[in-house]
């Protein structure tokens, strides 16, 4: 069984919470930016990991 964690991902833009991603214990080593869909800003902006 592989060790993941849920991992927050907040836009850079409203700084609200958009998504949920699971990562491994070897990525959670490194920061992720995802460019995804904000619900709330309506438009693709820039989601950084959030603790
Ligand atoms: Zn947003």
């Amino acid at each position: 069984m592989s060790q993941e964690r849920l991992t927050k991902m907040k836009c850079a833009v409203c700084k609200k919470i958009g998504y949920f991603i699971f990562k491994s214990k070897e990525a959670a080593k490194e920061k992720l930016e995802l460019n995804k869909f904000c619900k709330f800003c309506r438009k693709h902006t820039p989601h950084k990991e959030s603790k």
